[in-house]
């Protein structure tokens, strides 16, 4: 039937992104300061700028990975806040813990395994959420919006930081040749795996564009949506409120 198909693909997404990133953990770190020749710390640093989070608040970092926003964050909210690492694979939550004991940040950070179609958290919960290069990996991404939405407090932000679409031809031409030649062929020096970054330069290329992604966080109740454009586009933070 054709339910029976769509579920095929589905259970074949999943498989693939957690394969991708059982195999890529333990680089990943490295990974994302060389192919992005460090800029992945400025985009994150501007997303921290946005969030406007402060002391006491509570926070989720959902497909938070190896941490690096939660680490920033759990210096803002300080002891009396709370700042939880969420995310779907647990070779990458491993990473993330074990860096943030090295660096000493603990007390106020939780680690969950959680998919962020389905959080399980209570309704009205958190004064933030980001999902910082994550979206584009969830299978059903407005249910995954829906499901944040939810677990927002009334006032509450969420903030998407993912790869988006530049709108110079110029440019797009050379992060295509950068992403699908380039970028593969450095997963296979470092990682000895091509696959997992000819499936992210695919993954990026498939993502909703900036309106669109707009147009979902609307669909999913959040009100006076907008992006910031950062590298020509090739990264936007996406911000919402929940009414
Ligand atoms: N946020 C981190 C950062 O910016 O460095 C990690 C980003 S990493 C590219 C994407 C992460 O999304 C991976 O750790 C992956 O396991 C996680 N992920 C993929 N699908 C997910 C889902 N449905 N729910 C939660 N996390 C998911």
């Amino acid at each position: 039937t054709h339910f029976g198909y769509e579920q095929v693909q589905v259970d074949d997404k999943e498989k693939r992104v957690a394969d991708v990133f059982h195999s890529v953990a333990a680089k990943y770190d490295l990974m994302n300061d060389l192919m992005s020749m460090g800029v992945h710390r400025l985009w994150k640093a501007i997303a921290i700028e946005y969030s406007g989070v402060r002391t006491g608040q509570r926070v989720l970092d959902i497909a938070g990975g190896t941490g690096d926003l939660t680490m920033r964050f759990s210096k803002l909210v300080g002891p009396t806040g709370q700042v939880v690492l969420a995310d779907i694979n647990d070779s990458m939550l491993k990473v993330g813990r074990d860096k943030l004991q090295d660096r000493g940040v603990s007390g106020n950070v939780r680690f969950v395994q959680a998919n962020a179609e389905m959080l399980p958290f209570p309704d009205n919960h958190f004064d933030c959420i980001t999902i910082a290069f994550g979206l584009r990996n969830v299978t059903d991404k407005q249910k995954a919006l829906e499901s944040m939405a939810r677990v927002l407090k009334p006032g509450g932000r969420l903030l998407v930081l993912e790869f988006s679409k530049t709108n110079n031809p110029l440019l797009t031409k050379m992060y295509d040749t950068y992403s699908f030649s380039l970028l593969p062929m450095m997963g296979k020096l470092i990682v000895n795996d091509s696959e997992s970054y000819k499936y992210l330069a695919e993954s990026i290329r498939m993502h909703p564009d900036q309106e669109t992604l707009k147009g979902m966080m609307e669909q999913a109740g959040l009100v006076r949506c907008s992006f910031h454009n950062m590298t020509g586009g090739i990264v936007a933070l996406h911000k919402g409120i929940k009414p």
